[in-house]
């Protein structure tokens, strides 16, 4: 890439094998259940989650609202993190579209909801109350700095909701993230959650689509959900191609992108000006922000940065966030930190 863009790894091209793969896919319509490439993208990821199966969606948002929809009815509450992309980057999906009821819990700076809250959050028998049917939780976790959760945080959590008949959904989205920084297989990390979706299309550089894992059971009933929001596609395994690469490919080399992340943060908490906003990057982002002394915004910085081809999330008045993947190499970390150093 000629543009240096650290905006997110929602940006990564699909590599060369994932175009070749995509242009000689055997394809079917998967609405009949017919296309191998799907079936075979739907098995692979399963496998990797530990779970019995998997559906192939359009979106990380879509996985987390056909999840939460076939675990929840109208009126049952979903208890979630109040910094959690399923509250607050989801356009609101499970209340729009299932009348599911969101309980926000406090997410704590390493992403996690103390267990004692959403024991507290758990509904009782009582009718003047929404039934308390699921817990989400995600990892890694986006606004909390890209922080792994741990696999023991996630077991305790789900054996806390599964004690009072609660199910757990995993927000995956970056879980091979999570399994880098921590040198665990995936399926550790998925094991405690009924269900689990995770995105093919960021660090793992497809062009599309997400997976939902879960129970064969599970599975059958999403995939009518999924068939109700539109979702049901037909020769799709010509995204689903890119998805096996992505799995097969990429999911493993993810540790070379928090190392780069951590190489762009040393280089840039030296610079006078600069703070890192949640410490040293464990995965893939580093949250930056201006000390009180910086007279221009953030904005200001990221147009100086632009011109000279660089661009960065800019998620706040004096707040940055900058995302590693695939197609930022060594040169372009080097190059970030020197041109912040020239807009400072
Ligand atoms: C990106 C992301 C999603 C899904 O996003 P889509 O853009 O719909 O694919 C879900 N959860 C988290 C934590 C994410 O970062």
């Amino acid at each position: 890439m000629e543009i240096i863009d650290l905006r997110s790894d929602t940006v990564t091209q699909p590599t060369p094998a994932m175009r070749q793969a995509m242009a000689s896919a055997p394809v079917g319509d998967d609405v009949y259940g017919e296309d191998p490439t799907i079936n075979r993208l739907e098995k692979l990821a399963a496998a990797k989650m530990g779970k019995e199966a998997g559906l192939f969606v359009a979106s990380g948002t879509m996985g987390n609202l056909t999840a939460i929809l076939t675990h929840c009815g109208r009126g049952d509450e979903v208890i979630m993190g109040n910094l959690g992309h399923t509250f607050l980057f989801e356009a609101g999906g499970v209340a729009a579209l299932g009348g599911v009821h969101p309980y926000t819990l406090p997410n704590l700076p390493d992403g996690t909801l103390e267990l004692e809250g959403i024991a507290g959050a758990i509904r009782g028998e009582d009718i003047h109350a929404p039934v308390s049917r699921l817990l989400v939780l995600e990892n890694t976790h986006n606004r909390c700095g890209g922080t792994p959760i741990s696999a023991a945080y996630t077991q305790a959590a789900g054996d806390l909701a599964h004690l009072r008949g609660l199910s757990l959904h995993l927000d995956g989205a970056r879980i091979f993230n999570a399994a880098g920084a921590y040198q665990v297989p995936a399926s550790e990390l998925a094991k405690p959650a009924d269900s689990v979706t995770f995105c093919l299309s960021k660090g793992l550089c497809a062009p599309v689509g997400s997976v939902l894992c879960g129970s064969g059971d599970f599975i059958r009933r999403a995939r009518r959900i999924r068939k109700q929001l539109g979702g049901g596609m037909r020769q799709a395994g010509i995204l689903a191609a890119a998805g096996i690469i992505a799995l097969e490919e990429m999911s493993d080399r993810l540790p070379e992108d928090h190392a780069r992340a951590r190489a762009l943060a040393e280089g840039l908490c030296k610079i006078q000006g600069l703070e890192l906003t949640m410490g040293m990057p464990a995965t893939n982002m580093v949250f930056l922000s201006l000390d009180e002394g910086v007279t221009l915004t953030a904005a200001q910085i990221a147009d100086r940065l632009a011109e000279k081809k660089i661009k960065v999330g800019v998620v706040g008045a004096k707040r940055f966030r900058l995302v590693t993947h695939y197609w930022i190499d060594d040169a372009a970390v080097e190059q970030t930190i020197k041109a912040f150093s020239a807009a400072l």
